[in-house]
This record gives structure tokens, sequence and C-alpha cells, in this order.
């Protein structure tokens, strides 16, 4: 039976020089959830020596949702398929609540930079990271801390594009990250758009968090909406883009940017299609551990 507010936990043990592998490999299977890596040593210490076992533990976690148990099927499916190619793998599974979650979470929350953006855990946010934007996150249970690969990708494209002045769309907010973002990056008004309304909380408190709520609308919903947008940021799916990139479309005013995220690689060329099909063509294209973010214009 599914237990939509159920997370599952994956605990993989393995050798520390097989962990890069291993988790550009798994990360796919965590979206929505992450994968963070529990190292015997200190690696705040740059002479940190690793324990003579030499074992890395991974912590993987997959979020609740109908699809959770083929997400957890996925993940075993990949590990046994890398035992067989000889990485001495050991792991377990296990149903954790959401408030566990949360906690294990936190402990695994890092500073990240991307160029001129630094994403901190709301609880660091007096950390100095040298900056010059700093973004304070708090993730409460909603999806969007900076550390998963198709967040960086768009908050690598933000940076890449005419930025200042703009009306923004973000849409598939999260946490908030995206939107502040834009608006710390001189956007003059960001709307955040997403369905799940614990997101929209997150969101609200983040964007206030960040001192942005003059310039960012948080609000409960989708596509279509009756603006036209210079810039929409959108980490979603292949799936999204394939099906719905019409409507990303018209969002747009005629000449603006879409970021499209979210896009597995094995997927580029349908995403590549339905973009072109709704009326996008692409500028620019970044990868990142077998994700794909592209940077298309509308008209
Ligand atoms: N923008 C954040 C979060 C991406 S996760 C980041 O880049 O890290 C995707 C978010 O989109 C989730 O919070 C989910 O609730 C929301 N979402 C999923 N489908 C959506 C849709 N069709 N319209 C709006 N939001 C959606």
């Amino acid at each position: 039976m599914n237990d939509a507010t159920k997370w599952y936990e994956f605990r993989i043990n393995l050798p520390v020089e097989a962990v890069d592998d291993v988790s550009a490999q798994l990360s796919g299977n965590f979206y929505g959830g992450s994968l963070a890596l529990e190292l015997p040593v200190n690696l705040a210490e740059e002479s940190a020596t690793v324990s003579p076992a030499g074992t890395a533990i991974l912590k993987g976690y997959i979020c609740p949702g109908t699809a959770a148990e083929d997400h957890v099927e996925a993940v075993e499916r990949a590990l046994w398929h890398l035992r067989q190619t000889g990485v001495p793998i050991t792991y377990s599974v296990r149903s954790i609540a959401p408030e566990e979650w949360l906690t294990a979470w936190r402990s695994f929350f890092r500073p990240v930079c991307i160029e001129r953006i630094c994403v901190v855990p709301g609880w660091e946010s007096s950390e100095d990271t040298g900056a010059p934007i700093k973004i304070a996150i708090e993730p409460g249970m909603a999806f969007g801390t900076g550390l998963h690969p198709t967040t960086q990708l768009c908050l690598l494209l933000l940076q890449q594009v005419p930025i200042a002045g703009t009306c923004c769309l973000d849409l598939g907010t999260g946490t908030g990250i995206l939107a502040i973002a834009a608006a710390r990056l001189g956007a003059s008004r960001v709307l955040a758009l997403d369905i799940d309304p614990v997101a929209v909380d997150a969101a609200r408190q983040n964007v206030a968090r960040n001192g942005v709520e003059g310039r960012v609308e948080v609000r409960e919903g989708t596509l279509p909406v009756a603006e036209a947008f210079d810039l929409a940021a959108v980490n979603l799916s292949s799936s999204y883009f394939i099906e719905s990139s019409h409507l990303l479309k018209g969002a747009l005013r005629d000449g603006g940017l879409a970021i499209a995220s979210g896009v597995a690689e094995e997927r580029l060329d349908e995403v590549l299609v339905a973009l072109a099909a709704a009326g996008f063509r692409p500028d620019r294209l970044e990868r990142k551990d077998g994700w794909v973010a592209i940077l298309a214009r509308a008209g």
C-alpha cells in the first residue's frame, strides 16, 4: 500500500572511490528527494584521511507520492546492476516519517555556490560565503534546496540572461529558490506559482526571509495565467515540456526567454521537438549529471 506521506531513505555503503560514479548514476532516481554523502572523514579538513575501511555512505531520499514505490524499485534495480559490474555495494531502505526526513535533510544541507549565487540553509544564513548574492533557504517539506543539479542549472542560466528590470515567472517554485534568485539578480517583478500548498507556504516564508516580498508574488496555481512575462524559469520534467510547452509559450511575450530544466538527457530530443512545435527556438543548453536545461526563445 502506498502511503502518501512516507519518505523512503536509502543507506548505501560503498567504497569511497566509487562514490562519484554511483551517485551520478543514481541521482536521477532521487528527483524530488536528494542524494547526500556521509563520509567517515571530516570533510571540513583538507588533510582529512579516509577511515581504514575506506567506506562511504550515500543517503538518498525519495519523496512521498504515488510514484514513490516505483522510484524505490528503480533504485534497487540500479544498485543491483552496479553490483553486477563489481562495485561492492550493500544497502538498506526504509520508510521514514516526514519529520525524520526533515531532520536528516537538515544535517546534509550545505551552502552551494553557483557562480555569483550562494544558497545557504536558513539556519546558517549569517554564514559568510563571500558570494555577491546570498540566498537563505529553509526547505521545510518543499523541494528546491539548490542542491539538485536541475536547480543548479537554472541558477546558472539565470545569471547568463538579461534579467534586470524584467518581469519573470517561476513555474513550480518549490522553496521559492529561483524566484528569489531572479529578484536578487534584478528582476522587477516575479510571479512564483506552485500547485502544492506546502510549497507555496515554504516559498512565501523564504521570499520574506530574503527580503524580496515587495517584488515576488507567490501564488498557488499553474499555467495558464493572464500575463505575459519576459522570462520564465521552469524546473519541472521532460513530460511537462512534451505535453505543455504551448502553455509556457502562452505565458511569454514575443522574444521572451524560457529556462526549461528538469529534462533528462535521454528525453532531450523529444523535449526539443515539443518546444519547437510550440514556437520556441533553443538558444543554449547546459548539462549536469544526466540533466539538461534548455534556454529557449519564444517566437
Ligand atoms: N523551482 C524549484 C523547485 C522545483 S521542484 C527548484 O528549481 O529547485 C518542482 C515544483 O513544481 C514542486 O514544488 C511541485 O509541487 C511543482 N509543480 C509540479 N508540477 C507543477 C505544475 N504543473 N504547475 C506548477 N507547479 C508544479
